[in-house]
C-alpha cells in the first residue's frame, strides 16, 4: 500500500475553498466517469496537456510544466515506479489539480512559480500542495461514486480492499476519503514506534476519552500487540471499547473493531470503528 500518508490532521484546509475544490474535481470526474477507474490521462488528453512518463532522478514525483499556453505534467518512474500503480494514478491526478485550480494554474501561467514539482506523501506540505491531493482524491473517488459504492455496506476490512480495487487507488487515501465523506463514526490513528503520532476522529464517534497524541498506543489493542510482540494481524480484530476507551458509558456488550495497516516496521495506521450488529 501507499506509505504516503499526509498529516490530514492539522493545518486543515478552511471549508469553503475544500467545497470549491470538491465540487471541480466532481463536475470534472463525472464528466469523464464510464463505470471504470478515472483515467488521468483521458482528462489531461481533452484539455490538451501532454505528459511523459519517465525516469527523472529522485527529483520529485510529477510536475507540471507551463510553457507559453501549454501545459506538461511528467510523471517520475524512478519513485513510482510503474505507470498504472495506485500512486502514480495519485501523482497524475494531483497534478491535474494544480492544472485545474484557478489559482495554481495562474501563479504558473504569470511565472509566479516556475513550476510544480510535487511529492507524494510528505508529512509538511504547504497549502498549495494539500490542495492538490485533496484535489486528486476527489477526482480519483468522486463523491457521487464513492457513496453508491458504499451503499448498504458496513465499514470493515473488505469493504476498504473492494474500495482500492474499484477505484485503483491505495487503501490508505480509500479510508481518508472514506472518513472526509463522513460514511460512518471512525477513528483513524497514525503511530510511530509505540507511540501516538496523531489521529483523527469523527465529530459523531461514540467515544470521547481518547488516548492523546505522544502517549503510548494502549496495550490491549492490535497496535499495541504489534509493538509488543511484533504480531501483525492480516485481518481487523474484534475488541472491547476499553481496549482503546476510557469512557463511563461503555455497555458490556459493546465491541469495536480495530484493522491494522503496517506501513513500516515501526509505523502503524490503525482504523478503529464500533461494531454494529446488522439489521435485518
Ligand atoms: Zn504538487
Amino acid at each position: 500500500m501507499d506509505v504516503g500518508i499526509k498529516k490530514l490532521s492539522e493545518n486543515r484546509m478552511l471549508s469553503y475553498r475544500k467545497a470549491e475544490i470538491a465540487d471541480l474535481a466532481e463536475v470534472i470526474a463525472l464528466n469523464h466517469f464510464d463505470g471504470k477507474p478515472i483515467c488521468p490521462e483521458s482528462i489531461a488528453d481533452d484539455q490538451g496537456i501532454t505528459y511523459s512518463y519517465n525516469h527523472y532522478k529522485d527529483c520529485f514525483d510529477g510536475m507540471l510544466e507551463h510553457h507559453s499556453g501549454a501545459f506538461h505534467i511528467y510523471i517520475n518512474l524512478s519513485r513510482l515506479k510503474e505507470r498504472d500503480t495506485a500512486r502514480a494514478r495519485y501523482t497524475f491526478a494531483h497534478e491535474l489539480g494544480h492544472y485545474f485550480i484557478d489559482e495554481h494554474r495562474n501563479s504558473l501561467k504569470n511565472g509566479r512559480t516556475p513550476s510544480h514539482p510535487s511529492f507524494n506523501g510528505l508529512v509538511a506540505k504547504n497549502p498549495v500542495e494539500r490542495e492538490a491531493d485533496f484535489f486528486a482524491s476527489c477526482l480519483l473517488m468522486p463523491s457521487k461514486v464513492f457513496r453508491k459504492q458504499c451503499f448498504s455496506r458496513p465499514l470493515d476490512a473488505r469493504l476498504i480492499d473492494d474500495l482500492a480495487k474499484y477505484f485503483q487507488t491505495s487503501v490508505s487515501s480509500v479510508i481518508f476519503r472514506y472518513f472526509e465523506l463522513n460514511l460512518f463514526p471512525m477513528m483513524i490513528v497514525m503511530s510511530k514506534n509505540g507511540l501516538i503520532e496523531w489521529k483523527m476522529v469523527s465529530e459523531d464517534f461514540k467515544y470521547k476519552y481518547l488516548p492523546a497524541k505522544g502517549a503510548p498506543v494502549p496495550k490491549t489493542s492490535a497496535v499495541g500487540e504489534y509493538f509488543a510482540t511484533g504480531k501483525q494481524y492480516t485481518d481487523q480484530q474484534p475488541m472491547f471499547p476499553d481496549d482503546w476507551f476510557k469512557d463511563f458509558n461503555i455497555e458490556h456488550n459493546e465491541q469495536i473493531r480495530e484493522k491494522c495497516y503496517y506501513l513500516s516496521n515501526t509505523t502503524v495506521l490503525s482504523v478503529v470503528w464500533k461494531h454494529e450488529k446488522r439489521m435485518r
